[in-house]
């Protein structure tokens, strides 16, 4: 995308923008490009614009399930392990959006949120009763108008954020400086509020490095893509590290299902998974490095088994390339027969993403910084629907838990 040089082209972009659904596209290029957090955070928009911006960003559906569990934790962070996580099928009627329509590639919410529910005066009073019990402001508006903020993490400026999530943040700099030096590199957060989605619907959720951190798993209600998907995570994890299946199965059961239970052991194994996934791809179009692999490693690894056929092994990459997202042979993504994205090629980034990235590249000091300032993980937190790489949120605690849970109950 060309540069755009001046303030006054911006604001005229961000007119532009209102006028209707190639809204969601344009402005996923701006976030992809940076130009969201780095430039218009600086612009001092008025409400007017403002009110702009924020439909066209996404709906991210809030988990189904009650997190009053989270109250036995109320103010602490979490290096302790969660409690195991059952997985209890969603109810009905408590979500923001239609939960088959409501994707969360996270910038795409006007194209997939049904007018008629984001209209209802239901809807309208689930989140100004919300605003008025917990904020005490008048309405979802005013508490818009009023308690959000601007603040920098680690230089870059990033508006309509609760003051919770300030000192939140405030604390994962403080410690990653003084773990790190003040030279640490924070990933780029590409998202923080948008109107009536979940918890950043508060200005109490974030979301860093989208295009190489995807939903990989459960985004949705869309089995029929989680089973595709899950097929060739599956695929990854046996031919690259011998693993019987891919742990990514694991994720709905909560951090305890991960070794000791620490952040840290969710993330090894999800980021040796995510380093495997890169190895896999990297063989796809290299059939020396792909025999050589089967040869030795592979080899190494299944002792006791016979050696995979090359052709139908590379095929098979191939397969789960697209599969993932990744572009086929004519350049598009290969159809999900539903109206959610595969993961690597989330409309919101324009079919940019791909699967040799792998999945998780945030650090891994990062992930527990932002988990030991109180962060909820996508990845792992979000009960019902973990798998949200690059989505941090204030669930767990003091009044991001309040909202929360009053999301859920109320219709
Ligand atoms: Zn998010």
């Amino acid at each position: 995308m060309e540069k755009i040089s001046s303030e006054n082209r911006h604001i005229k972009t961000f007119q532009y923008l209102k006028r209707g659904m190639a809204s969601a596209w344009l402005l996923a290029s701006f976030i992809d490009t940076g130009f969201v957090t780095a430039k218009i955070m600086d612009i001092g928009i008025g409400p007017e614009l403002k009110e702009a911006i924020i439909p066209a960003m996404a709906a991210e559906i809030i988990s189904p399930f009650d997190t009053t569990r989270y109250k036995r934790y109320p103010d602490a962070p979490h290096k302790q392990p969660l409690p195991n996580i059952p997985n209890i099928p969603p109810r009905p009627g408590n979500l923001e959006a239609n939960r088959a329509k409501a994707a969360d590639d996270d910038f795409i919410s006007d194209i997939t949120v049904n007018p008629q529910i984001a209209t209802s005066p239901a809807f309208t009073g689930k989140w100004d009763r919300i605003a008025n019990e917990v904020f005490d402001y008048e309405n979802y508006d005013d508490y818009i108008a009023k308690e959000l903020k601007t603040a920098t993490f680690f230089g870059q400026n990033l508006i309509n954020l609760n003051d919770e999530m300030v000192q939140s943040l405030r604390k994962v700099e403080t410690d990653l400086i003084n773990s790190h030096g003040s030279g640490y590199k924070a990933p780029i957060a590409n998202s923080t509020f948008r109107k009536k989605t979940g918890m950043h619907g508060w200005g109490m959720a974030i979301d860093f490095d989208v295009k190489i951190n995807p939903y990989v798993l459960n985004e949705n209600a869309e089995e029929q893509l989680n089973i595709e998907l899950i097929g060739s995570y599956d695929n990854i994890a046996k031919f690259i590290l011998g693993k019987e299946q891919s742990d990514l199965r694991k994720l709905k059961s909560g951090r305890s299902a991960f070794g000791t239970g620490s952040i840290g052991d969710v993330y090894d194994v999800l980021r040796e998974e995510s380093d495997a996934m890169k190895r896999y791809f990297s063989l796809m179009n290299d059939e020396a490095a792909l025999r050589s692999f089967i040869k030795l490693e592979w080899t190494a690894r299944h002792p006791d088994q016979e050696a995979p056929d090359f052709a139908k092994t590379k095929t098979q990459i191939k397969d789960d390339y697209e599969v993932l997202g990744g572009k086929t042979d004519t350049g598009a993504e290969r159809p999900s027969g539903g109206k959610d994205d595969r993961p690597f090629a989330p409309a919101s980034i324009c079919g940019n993403g791909d699967p040799a990235t792998g999945f998780l590249n945030l650090g891994k000091e990062f992930v527990e910084a932002m988990t030991n300032a109180g962060f909820a993980w996508g990845a792992i937190d979000i009960s019902g629907e973990p798998g949200d790489i690059q989505h941090f949120d204030l669930r767990l605690q003091g009044r991001g838990a309040e909202i929360y849970n009053l999301l859920l109950k109320y219709k």
